[in-house]
């Protein structure tokens, strides 16, 4: 059987990601999105076990120990992880898996796998970032603040990304990410491309 592919999907907090795997996970069938583990609190209908592991700094600190993550970072004062062992599991099984982490996390999978494939999801423009920030209303003035900080350092990063997708509609950002995963597909395994 075929091993599935690793698709790392970054970006700026506010550049849409969330949204536009929804769309993708719906639409391409065989692919699944990795739960990560957080120190930061649940937003109201976050499911633990669903939106996240969330899980106290110090069981946190206790996994890094025991090398239990894939990668991890600490973001606007919070960690986030990747749990290793279901990634290579479902990986194993063939099945595509989406990793939706920031850009410190980003570049340590991108060492640790060079296979895996890098996608940054930009914003049409930081004025843009800022409008959706604020729509969006789950996060104080001062934290917004700081995810513009580092959406400003993660935008820099962008060049080290082989594909580059602009989020300017959801619709789009789709579409590119769709005819990418298939073209892998295709690349990986002619036969089981249409079948998944
Ligand atoms: P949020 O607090 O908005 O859910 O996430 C904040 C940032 O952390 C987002 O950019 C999100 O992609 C990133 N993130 C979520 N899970 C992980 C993870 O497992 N590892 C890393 N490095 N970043 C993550």
């Amino acid at each position: 059987m075929h091993k599935g592919r690793l698709y790392v999907f970054t970006g700026p907090s506010g550049a849409g990601k969330g949204t536009v795997l929804h769309r993708l996970l719906d639409e391409v069938p065989g692919l699944s999105l990795s739960v990560s583990a957080t120190t930061r609190v649940p937003r109201p209908g976050e499911q633990d076990g669903v939106h996240y592991y969330f899980i106290s700094k110090q069981a946190f600190e206790q996994k890094i120990a025991e090398n239990a993550f894939l990668e991890y970072a600490e973001y606007v004062d919070n960690y986030y992880g990747t749990p290793e062992r279901p990634v290579e599991e479902q990986l194993a099984a063939g099945r595509d898996v989406i990793l939706e982490i920031e850009v410190q996390g980003a570049m340590q999978v991108h060492r640790k796998r060079p296979d895996a494939v890098m996608v940054f999801l930009a914003p049409p423009s930081l004025e843009e970032l800022d409008a959706r920030l604020h729509g969006r209303g789950t996060e104080s003035e001062e934290k917004i603040r700081q995810r513009l900080e580092t959406a400003r350092r993660e935008l820099e990063y962008q060049r080290n990304f082989a594909h580059i997708v602009v989020n300017d509609t959801v619709d789009h950002a789709v579409a590119l990410l769709k005819a990418l995963i298939l073209h892998n597909r295709t690349e990986n395994n002619p036969e089981a491309a249409c079948s998944r």
